[in-house]
């Protein structure tokens, strides 16, 4: 019987896009006055922070002073609409596949969560992406406060959407222990290698691409898990 799957947003619907990432960031950069490469860097070393603390705005001011910068509010905002707009388009750049994937769940029965490290700007991009009328629930990090593994996040899924941990799947590429995390609330766990293989971070589970999910939670044992525990 259907029940409910959270899943991970980057390297799990959609690719991480990385390298446009960092492009968006120099170019951020320059806007702001300081070194690209620099901010660049400072952008990877503060992921932590960016998850659950700062603002998109806050943080290219808070960077940029870090740097010797001193932007003004009017350059804060042009570089920080250009994370919004970077995070605008990846959400509407999962693959059609998973699209049809996520439909077909849908379709079967099963209720969606999301549950995803992110930071402000793609939380306030979601409402309007393609991806979050397919959702029943998103949690963001740096919405709720917490960041996967903690299992507070997991959590207030499973609250969002009415059922407890124990009934849920979560799917996942396995980025920052949140398969492990996921585990210990008592979720269900499979792991995705369509964007990116961490075969060494999980020995369960694995699906090629979500259009494999429907099959494995209809005939493996992971089905029959949830199925047992609703
Ligand atoms: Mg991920």
């Amino acid at each position: 019987m259907p029940g409910t799957i959270l899943f991970d947003l980057f390297h799990t619907l959609l690719d991480g896009a990385d390298a446009q990432r960092d492009r968006v960031v120099a170019r951020m950069g320059e806007i702001v006055g300081v070194d690209p490469v620099a901010l660049v860097l400072a952008y990877h070393v503060s992921w932590r922070d960016r998850l659950v603390r700062w603002s998109a705005e806050e943080t290219i001011r808070l960077l940029a002073r870090r740097l010797g910068g001193d932007p003004s509010p009017e350059q804060v905002t042009r570089a920080a609409a250009l994370r919004l707009e970077l995070a605008s388009w990846l959400l509407n750049s999962a693959p059609a596949g998973t699209l049809v994937a996520l439909d077909g769940l849908r379709a079967a029965g099963w209720r969606l969560g999301l549950v995803s490290n992110a930071t402000a700007e793609v939380a306030e991009a979601w409402p309007s992406s393609g991806l979050s009328r397919r959702f029943d629930a998103a949690v963001f990090s740096c919405v709720a406060g917490v960041a996967k593994p903690d299992p507070g996040i997991y959590q207030a899924a499973a609250s969002a959407l009415g059922v407890a941990p124990q009934q849920c799947v979560f799917v996942g590429d396995g980025a920052d222990g949140e398969l492990a995390g996921a585990a210990a609330v008592g979720l269900t766990v499979v792991r995705t290698a369509e964007f990116v293989d961490r075969s060494g971070v999980w020995s369960g589970p694995v699906v090629g691409s979500l259009a494999e999910l429907a099959d494995l939670l209809g005939d493996a044992s992971v089905g029959r898990d949830v199925a047992s525990a609703a």
